[in-house]
């Protein structure tokens, strides 16, 4: 299987583990052959995404357990398109569901043959056994309005009642079915049920719908189709056919799995399934604080301009979160160490900040970037000539070599390294004070001058020509602080995004809550910084880490060459922390 393993976390127990292991030495699935006589692998699970919008970091999560559970297990996992549903689906989302699966690390490919399905691809073996359940009697054409079937479903409390419909002969109900699909009625005028019990206390077994009248165009199948196959009645035939071994769901289809096994049952009878059939397992869905998943209130902050589209680096779909400068594996790592469980709860969005540092620490390069600019100058340094210092491109990893910038007479430093009157324990520059220009020379601050309204607009200092990092001298030097500059003249003046996160709110939209009253208006500040010369070469989704600052990645979309525009991904730091 060529999912790739050098990003895989270690795997971490979980209930559905002990599941796999417990099957796995019982050898429910093993010696299974697919139609073509092939052994098939003990463990297939599949990823079945309804192709109607973006994914987001919930999905990642299921992504992460489908394909993870089968490259720890040398099983093999399936994308598969749960397209029945022609009014919400679209191309344009098959499409970023691939990328998004693919950008996770995870392939579907297996000894050649690629494992990529569409439900539409069912289509026709669905309708043959639909036909099947009504020649047995498990199925009937329905003819109610849609008020009298409203009015029969019942409640939770109270049973519901037979349709006058339901004891039609399978000869007529076929009849009509097969009128259905040759488009002689209009949408809602008969309804395919199955003929189970209206009486369940489960409402998902009162005659759960198995087809209906919709005349739309299908993205795949044109128009071929009136009648289309419900979810329920889709899911567990898709995975029966594409010998999933493993089904695994979030917890809200618990009450959909007696359906699951109904319809697997009476097929599996009737010759069309092979045994051992699938089995239907629910986890708890991933719910991360200061984040919404909900496809309709992503497209509303869209469309209230909140943000600037599906892939703004704020927003937690997957093609944003890639923007935003996320990694793969962070988010690997992120959905193995919040494990599988069955009961809801939140997950800290501190714990996926706290996966990146992990991840991003060891790998991003790192850079000087003066985010908040004042100047400095060097009043003893000769005018027009430039020294060449250098520094460690990763401090732990020397064999990754050095990286190297001028240093002249003006610099950029950060606003906030000096301070005219420094507070107590303040130990960068101040009148007086000597500081080590990181991978420089120490300085000594002489004073400042400022503008008309009595802002400090540059910093005067003096160097010590002896002092420069790495040489000799630099041991006779002993100061407390140690500040970054780049070189004003040679800088980069580069766009950079500070990110943070949407909401202020750890749970937006909970309870019923406005989650446009939780905006955080810092999500987004975008400023002018000066990045040290070398990071002009940077290329879209190049990560660093500015030292003192945080990660950033050069954004995919909007950098051009020599010209990256940076987008912060996450501080060095949690400073949410209470
Ligand atoms: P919809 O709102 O349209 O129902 P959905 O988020 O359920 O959207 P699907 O395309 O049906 O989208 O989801 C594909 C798979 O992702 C399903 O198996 C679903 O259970 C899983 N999934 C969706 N959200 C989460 C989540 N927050 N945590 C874990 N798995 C999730
Ligand atoms: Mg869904």
């Amino acid at each position: 299987m060529s999912i790739d393993n050098k990003a895989a976390p270690a795997p971490a127990p979980n209930f559905l583990r002990t599941i796999i292991d417990a099957d796995l030495s019982s050898g429910k699935h093993a010696n299974r052959k697919d139609a073509a006589g092939e052994a098939l692998p003990t463990v297939i699970t599949r990823f079945p995404p309804e192709p109607n919008g973006y994914l987001h970091i919930g999905h990642a999560k299921s992504i992460c357990l489908n394909f993870g559970l089968a490259r720890d297990y040398a099983g093999r996992a399936h994308l598969r398109f749960d397209d029945t549903n022609p009014i919400k689906e679209e191309q344009e989302y098959v499409d970023t569901i691939i990328d998004s699966v693919k950008w996770l690390g995870f392939s579907w490919e297996q000894g050649g043959h690629e494992h990529l399905y569409y439900a539409s691809d069912y289509f026709d073996k669905l309708y043959e056994m639909a036909e099947y359940l009504i020649r047995s009697g498990h199925a009937y054409v329905d003819s109610q309005t849609a008020d009298e079937m409203a009015a029969n479903r019942g409640s939770f409390s109270e049973p519901g009642r037979n349709s006058r419909f339901r004891d039609r002969t399978p000869e007529e109900s076929l009849t009509l079915f097969r009128r259905m699909k040759a488009g002689e009625f209009e949408d809602g005028a008969h309804i395919l049920r199955a003929k189970i019990d209206m009486a369940s206390p489960n409402m998902n077994m009162r005659d759960p719908a198995i087809y209906r009248i919709r005349h739309a165009h299908h993205h795949r199948t044109g128009d071929k189709w009136c009648i289309y196959p419900m979810y329920d009645y889709t899911h567990p035939i898709s995975d029966a056919l594409e010998n999933i071994t493993h089904s695994i769901c979030t917890l809200e289809f618990q009450d959909h799995r007696p359906f699951y096994d109904w319809v697997l049952e009476h097929l599996a009878e009737g010759g069309f399934l092979q045994r051992p059939l699938p089995y239907q397992y629910e986890f708890a869905r991933l719910n991360v604080t200061y984040v919404i998943t909900s496809k309709r209130k992503l497209r509303q902050l869209i469309d209230d301009g909140v943000v600037e589209g599906w892939d703004d680096p704020r927003m937690p779909t997957i093609v944003g979160m890639r923007r935003r400068g996320f990694t793969p594996e962070s988010l690997q790592l992120f959905c193995e160490r919040t494990g599988v469980t069955k009961s809801d709860g939140w997950i800290d969005m501190s714990v996926f900040e706290g996966c990146l540092r992990e991840d991003l620490d060891p790998k991003a390069p790192r850079a000087t970037a003066v985010l908040n600019p004042l100047k400095l100058v060097i009043d003893n340094f000769p005018e027009g000539e430039t020294v060449a210092c250098s520094s460690p491109v990763h401090p732990h990893f020397p064999e990754r070599g050095t990286r190297s910038f001028p240093i002249a007479k003006t610099l950029w430093i950060e606003a906030e390294d000096f301070m005219e009157t420094p507070s107590k324990g303040y130990f960068r520059l101040f009148p007086g004070n000597k500081v080590r220009l990181r991978y420089g020379y120490v300085v000594e601050c002489t004073g400042c001058e400022k503008d008309a309204q009595g802002k400090v607009i540059a910093v005067h200092c003096n160097y010590f020509a002896d002092s420069k990092s790495g040489t000799e001298g630099s041991a006779n030097y002993k100061v407390k602080g140690n500040i970054h500059w780049v070189s004003a003249e040679h800088a980069l003046e580069a766009e950079v995004r500070l990110y943070d996160r949407l909401f202020t709110d750890p749970q937006p939209d909970s309870g019923g809550k406005d989650y446009k009253q939780a905006l955080n208006p810092n999500a987004k500040q975008v400023i002018t910084a000066y990045l040290e010369p070398g990071m002009k070469d940077a290329q879209p989704e190049d990560r660093y880490q500015f030292e003192r600052h945080g990660y950033f990645v050069a954004d995919r979309v909007d950098s051009k060459p020599g010209k990256p525009v940076f987008n912060r991904i996450v501080t060095l730091k949690d400073s949410w922390e209470k």
